[in-house]
């Protein structure tokens, strides 16, 4: 286990980044392998602490993820970067904050949302409505991502007919930053769809974790029709 920083429950999200680097090369004529070998280098590239090179060469890079592993909060940001990187280039947007607008960010959490509604997390999604799934479920894997302590910080309103706003408070936590927050869009966007809300719209405009940010709140406006 790594010291420092904090742990939780991601590993089935991050090996729900390896199925989406392999769904997307098969979209696109990539070869997955050399496209993995190249992510695996660029993440290494960009890891300073040796301690974390060792760790994601053997424990991530180098074995299986199990669902209920318990992973560093820092994983996830050199995923999603190093996946940006390899499969966009340096013209890729490493975040976004609106589900019009997509990025590799926004489009690995919509991909886990899709997956994971159909297999770890099947039992809290099936029969819900939309407004129940924010409600209730989204809090739920929330907490599991977050941890909770700062799941005491989250809240869902309803703000009118089907148009919900989510504020959380990521400031303390080590993966805070816009990519994650990307992320939160796209698994919301995905959630949505799988839920079958038509033409959702999840939008970001007040993110706490940016640079110079006037509130700590992360907050999310969701709608559909
Ligand atoms: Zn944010």
């Amino acid at each position: 286990m790594i010291k420092g920083g904090t742990e939780n429950q991601l590993g089935d999200f991050i090996r729900g980044r390896f199925l989406f680097i392999r769904s997307y090369c098969q979209g696109r004529n990539l070869d997955p392998e050399a496209t993995m070998a190249a992510i695996k280098e660029e993440a290494l590239r960009i890891t300073e602490s040796p301690e974390r090179k060792e760790f994601l060469e053997n424990r991530v890079f180098g074995g299986a993820i199990l669902s209920s592993v318990v992973l560093p909060d820092w994983l996830d940001g050199v995923f999603l970067r190093a996946m940006t990187r390899v499969l966009q280039g340096d013209e890729g947007s490493l975040f976004t904050n609106s589900s019009k607008i997509s990025c590799i960010s926004f489009e690995a959490g919509r991909f886990n949302a899709h997956r994971q509604a159909d297999t770890v997390f099947r039992i809290l999604f099936s029969n819900k409505r939309p407004e129940e799934w924010l409600k209730s479920t989204f809090g739920i894997l929330y907490t599991k991502c977050y941890g909770d302590k700062a799941a005491r910080f989250l809240k869902v309103d309803e703000v009118g007919h089907r148009q919900y706003r989510i504020t959380m408070n990521n400031r303390n936590l080590e993966k805070a930053g816009p990519m994650d927050c990307s992320t939160v869009i796209g698994y919301i966007f995905g959630s949505l769809e799988k839920l079958s809300a038509a033409n959702p719209v999840v939008t970001h405009d007040t993110c706490g974790v940016r640079p110079g940010a006037a509130s700590e709140d992360c907050i999310f406006n969701v709608t559909w029709q």
